[in-house]
């Protein structure tokens, strides 16, 4: 990951420009970038490669992290190779998708197989993470095929990407997201 080295000295946080600041909190949907956090409050803005180092104030070496997480992280609680795969998930997903797709991914691993059923409609907001074998997706019927809906659950490859992520697994992240879209058969326990 290249990185602009810069001989000024270490900056507050707050000094941030406020678009950079946008740019970082939409990138992690406004929420802590650790995923088995996910807090929505007060996020610190994170310098990856640390500023007395010579890291940039570029978006791309920055991560929102919560007050806790960030705390965590100075530690030494979360390692930095965690903190690459998180923002490397982060930047991935919002690029290939958009920066709902990350917690739409997340409740579907939370919802047990085909609790959620939606209609036609309700599919489009899964349409793109099917698209990419994310997801899967069911054909169900109701009242003799009156109604349609689909039962949308989390693939094979959706779990090996949450469960990466969560890991911060970067090699094991790169290789799912780089992987084959599976297809039916590919399920597996
Ligand atoms: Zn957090």
């Amino acid at each position: 990951m290249a990185k602009k080295k810069t001989k000024s000295k270490p900056r507050e946080r707050e000094n941030l420009p406020l678009k950079t600041r946008l740019i970082v909190l939409t990138e992690s949907g406004y929420r802590c970038a650790v995923p088995t956090c996910r807090n929505i409050l007060a996020l610190d803005m994170h310098h990856i490669w640390e500023v007395s180092a010579g890291g940039s104030d570029d978006p791309s070496n920055l991560i929102a992290l919560c007050p806790t997480c960030h705390a965590l992280y100075h530690r030494g609680t979360y390692k930095q190779e965690s903190i690459y795969a998180w923002k490397a998930m982060l930047v991935a997903i919002t690029r290939a998708f958009d920066v709902e797709a990350i917690d739409r991914l997340l409740f579907l691993e939370s919802c047990k197989k085909d609790f959620l059923v939606v209609s036609g409609d309700g599919l489009l907001w899964f349409g793109r993470l099917i698209a990419a074998g994310l997801a899967s997706v069911d054909q169900k019927s109701n009242n003799n095929w009156q109604i349609v809906t689909y039962a949308v659950n989390i693939s094979y490859k959706g779990c090996q990407l949450i469960e990466a992520w969560k890991q911060g697994d970067r090699t094991r992240l790169r290789k799912v997201m780089s992987g084959p879209v599976p297809g039916g058969s590919a399920i597996s326990p």
